[in-house]
């Protein structure tokens, strides 16, 4: 398994002995474990993005097991790790109330090991289908890259940190130009050839902490933290030249040249708040720009 693929479970349990003794297991089947005494030290791991399962025991310093499973459970951002209960109870209150607080699982103490590692691999199963899910849902089908919904939340939270800490944020539009001509001449088949080639010449263009995501049709997007107005043209000049360039292989005829037209928007981080969608609309009205001046170019707003 590549180090990425390992799962990581959050072992809550006041006794360091216990904590000790699942984690040895767990280690063992191959799971990467973190510990917490307390349900709050396993929350702040939580919210750190680093817990794919919780195993927790009931009776906890500061909380209690169902507590800690609700808290999860009730913050969208947590809401996906699965939860497991370990307890020496076994009265069906105790089990019920633990499933109906939110527990995706319930353990009875002493574990018998063959069950323990049977349950964990059901629970790999359900994180992995979910994580699955979670990464299909956030990329546009055809051509791998951001979808919509994506884009809009990378941007809400790019926004939110550009102002935090006063910073510029870019963000540029881009539509191919005369693109129904394209899906006309050479058919939809060579149209979406077209596509996917743009998004892996975007994807190869990339930096780190950019992002590129397809608003719909031929619009894509692209998302450019700490860039200053002029700064974020070069970039986007960069990329325009890289389409105009070379044109795309297509299997029905010659390679197609394509170009495409793009509007930029700034937003200053010690400006008032903008909203997400007055930026947008920002960057739209210059691509708009772009285009009535004859398309194949970058426009600033
Ligand atoms: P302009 O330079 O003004 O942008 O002209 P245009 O022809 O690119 O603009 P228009 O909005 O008239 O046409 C966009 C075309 O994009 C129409 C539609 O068929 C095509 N299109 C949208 N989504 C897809 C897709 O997923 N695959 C293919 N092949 N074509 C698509
Ligand atoms: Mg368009
Ligand atoms: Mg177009």
């Amino acid at each position: 398994m590549a180090d990425e693929d390992v799962l990581n479970v959050i072992v809550c349990d006041p006794s360091g002995v216990q904590r000790q003794i699942l984690a040895r297991s767990l280690t063992s089947a191959g799971y990467h474990v973190y510990g917490a005494s307390t349900a709050s030290e396993a929350l702040a791991l939580i919210r750190s993005g680093v817990g794919d399962i919780l195993m927790t025991g009931l009776e906890l310093p500061d909380s209690s097991g169902f507590e800690l499973c609700w808290q999860i459970k009730c913050e969208p951002e947590t809401a996906h790790v699965h939860t497991m209960v370990l307890s020496a109870h076994t009265d069906i209150h105790r089990l019920t109330n633990a499933l109906d607080a939110g527990a995706d699982d319930f353990l009875r103490k002493p574990l018998v090991e063959a069950e323990f590692h049977a349950r964990m691999r059901a629970a790999s199963r359900i994180v992995r289908l979910q994580q699955r899910l979670a990464n299909e849902a956030r990329r546009d089908a055809l051509t791998g890259v951001a979808n919509r919904r994506s884009f809009d939340a990378s941007l809400g939270r790019a926004m939110k940190e550009a102002s935090a800490q006063g910073k510029p944020l870019s963000v540029s539009i881009l539509d191919l130009d005369k693109f129904k001509l394209v899906n006309d001449t050479y058919g939809h088949t060579a149209g979406d050839m077209v596509l996917v080639e743009i998004a892996r010449r975007a994807r190869d263009f990339l930096r780190d902490n950019e992002t590129f995501g397809r608003l719909g049709g031929e619009e894509f997007a692209f998302l450019l933290p700490d860039q200053a107005l002029e700064q974020a043209k070069a970039r986007l000049d960069e990329f325009h030249q890289i389409i105009a360039d070379t044109p795309v292989d297509i299997d029905t005829s010659a390679p197609l040249p394509v170009t495409a037209s793009f509007g930029v928007a700034t937003l200053y981080g010690d400006a008032d708040m903008e909203d997400a969608s007055a930026l947008m609309d920002r960057a739209d009205t210059a691509l708009y720009a772009a285009k009535d001046a004859g398309r194949n170019r970058v426009c600033a707003a």
